[in-house]
């Protein structure tokens, strides 16, 4: 059993990504620049935007922050994202959902341009994604594909499995397993057979939400095992699978914490440079 340790990898890519960077101002005569509003105290958000900045900051993006507070009108939110679609110094927008209730997210996202949409999460990426043309693709289920291609794993012709199906993350993976010639499972909650059908899987993503999920019958001898989960207990982080039993039947594994999760900032910086250079073509 090799473990992946996406600490490391995520380092490795910030460390080129650092160097990208710098090669895009001196030939460009600008930085590249990521705007992140926040809406509201929510604490997990806040933590998020601040790991978001800091990266910024450690690969020579410039980031643009802007925290407004809870009771913030549809309007001004609105118009912050629209001003900031018009930056020119700003080559990314990410807005931290969720955002407090009274907002429509819609709304607000869809004021986001596509060639700024680094979360990847509008209609026009995600339809880019579905014909397998460019685009930029939603940052956690991009981070999987970069672990498993740097870990010297080959997707194509193998069965994988994706157990959760959201926006953010199950449907995006999938997409982007197909594009690279795996054989493609999608699993929910209403699946049938679900034991069954994730012990068939080569490479198995579990995207559940739901600690210790995935048991060790649940999974072949020699699999590859992504858990892109993140739950907390008692103060404690939890993936999805259930590591200890798990863990000796795979080929590769990846942990939680320290597995997809640094990935997710990581790839928001590759999303951020690529838009980056997108707008100087
Ligand atoms: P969602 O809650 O949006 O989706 C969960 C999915 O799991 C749904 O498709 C749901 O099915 C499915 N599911 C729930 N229960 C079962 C079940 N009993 N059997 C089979 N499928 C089931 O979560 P996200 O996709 O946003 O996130 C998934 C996990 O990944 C969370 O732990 C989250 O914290 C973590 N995460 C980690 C990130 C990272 O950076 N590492 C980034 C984003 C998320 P249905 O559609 O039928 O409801």
């Amino acid at each position: 059993m090799t473990l992946i340790d996406g600490k490391k990898i995520a380092a490795e890519i910030r460390s080129e990504l650092k160097a990208e960077a710098a090669d895009f101002q001196a030939k460009y005569a600008q930085q590249v620049g990521l705007a992140v509003v926040l809406v509201g105290e929510d604490a997990a958000s806040q933590v998020y935007v601040r790991n978001k900045i800091r990266a910024c900051e450690e690969v020579g993006i410039r980031s643009f922050a802007h925290f407004m507070p809870t009771d913030s009108t549809q309007k001004s939110v609105e118009d912050l994202v629209c001003a900031l679609a018009d930056d020119d110094r700003v080559h990314g927008i990410l807005v931290q959902l969720p955002l407090p209730a009274h907002l429509d997210a819609e709304r607000i996202l869809s004021c986001i341009p596509r060639q700024k949409d680094v979360d990847g999460f509008s209609a026009a990426n995600i339809g880019r994604l579905a014909l397998d043309e460019e685009g930029t693709v939603a940052c956690t289920p991009l981070g999987v594909m970069e672990l498993l291609h740097r870990s010297g794993i080959n997707v194509a012709g193998k069965r994988a499995v994706v157990v959760g199906r959201s926006k953010i993350v199950g449907r995006p993976m999938m997409l982007l397993l197909l594009n690279a010639d795996a054989t493609v499972t999608v699993c929910h909650s209403r699946t049938n057979e679900l034991k069954r059908i994730c012990s068939e899987a080569d490479i198995l993503i579990a995207a559940v939400g739901k600690p210790h999920f995935i048991t060790a019958d649940m999974v072949k001898q020699g699999a590859v095992v992504i858990d892109v989960g993140i739950n907390r207990i008692d103060d404690k982080l939890a993936g999805d699978v259930d590591f200890d039993r798990v863990a000796p039947k795979t080929s590769f594994i990846t942990p939680v914490p320290g597995g997809v999760g640094p990935m997710t900032i990581a790839m928001l910086l590759k999303n951020t440079l690529d838009c980056a250079r997108r707008s100087v073509r």
